[in-house]
């Protein structure tokens, strides 16, 4: 599903006719199916592009399209119910909004608000939980007796269970440990590949969003710096300093190696190959002096 800004602008109200442009004239096209990364300093207007995609923000001028629906046009028979089937959002820290006492009703509230005739929702509570990587054990366990990680996959099948094909995920693994993190980012891919579904992560963590996202938007504020696919982006370190944007660990590491010792090491997936590439230049190094003696 793929999401299209053309000169977006949106201005909060702050009374006594002063106003704030969060958003001045963003033109982007997000491509459907694949994983989209909105990067930025904080006030740079990362939240607000996300409302605003949402349907929650009606912009002060210009056009938003999301899918087939014209969000922006009076004229056109938009259905905000069905837009909420199809778009999914899931908040920072979406756990701390749970309320019930086991899993299956936890994730059917969500699904019931949307469908209160819904007789199939138990079915539906299994496949949402089984898209991301739980088991049916879960269905009658307290949300509250699970782990930190758990609590986050079950919040985000309570999203899923409208079987979206947007999903707009705000600091998805914000407050996460790294194995929690890891398996949601295997769910994130996953979602992507296996359930074809348009991804959008508004995130600070670029060390995450390096190993798995498609394309990134880079904000400065409330415009488009970049706009490209992750490798274009993440390369141009100079451009995301200048602009208060976060580096990924790995690609600020091999900025400092080229710099230092003008050793090009290219792509380097993540800190783990990174470690394993300079350790085998090493060995290589070790290799020609024991030669040249
Ligand atoms: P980010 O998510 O990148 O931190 P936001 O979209 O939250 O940025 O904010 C963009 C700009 O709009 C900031 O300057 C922020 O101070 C301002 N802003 C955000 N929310 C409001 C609000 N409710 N009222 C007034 N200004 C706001
Ligand atoms: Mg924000």
């Amino acid at each position: 599903m793929e999401v299209i800004f053309k000169n977006v602008s949106f201005s909060y109200n702050l009374g006594m006719s002063n106003e704030k442009k969060a958003i001045d004239n963003v033109s982007v096209f997000l491509q459907g199916n694949l994983i989209h990364g909105i990067i930025g300093p904080i006030g740079s207007g990362k939240s607000t592009m996300l409302e605003l995609m949402n349907g929650i923000t009606k912009p002060t001028s210009g056009e938003i399209v999301v899918g087939n629906y014209e969000l922006t046009n009076t004229k056109s028979n938009f259905n905000f119910n069905d837009f909420r089937y199809d778009v999914g959002l899931v908040y920072q820290f979406p756990e701390k909004q749970f309320f019930c006492s086991t899993v299956e009703e936890e994730i059917a509230f969500s699904g019931k608000v949307f469908n209160p005739k819904d007789k199939s929702i138990k079915n539906k509570v299994k496949k949402a939980l089984k898209m991301v990587g739980l088991d049916d054990s879960y269905v009658k366990r307290s949300p509250f007796s699970l782990n930190g990680g758990e609590r986050r996959l079950v919040a985000i099948a309570s999203i899923l269970i409208s079987n979206p094909k947007l999903l707009i995920m705000d600091e998805p693994t914000i407050g996460l440990d790294n194995n929690s993190k890891k398996r949601l980012m295997e769910l994130i891919k996953n979602l992507k590949t296996r359930y074809m579904k348009t991804i959008i992560i508004v995130t600070h963590d670029v060390d995450m969003l390096y190993e798995i996202v498609d394309d990134v938007v880079v904000l400065n504020n409330g415009r488009v710096i970049k706009h490209g696919n992750k490798k274009e982006v993440f390369s141009d370190v100079q451009l995301l300093d200048k602009y208060g944007a976060p580096v990924p660990s790995v690609i600020r590491a091999c900025s400092i190696i080229k710099e230092r010792t003008n050793i090009n090491l290219g792509h380097v997936k993540n800190l783990n190959n990174l470690v394993r590439t300079i350790a085998n230049k090493c060995i290589d190094k070790k290799m020609v002096v024991a030669n040249e003696k």
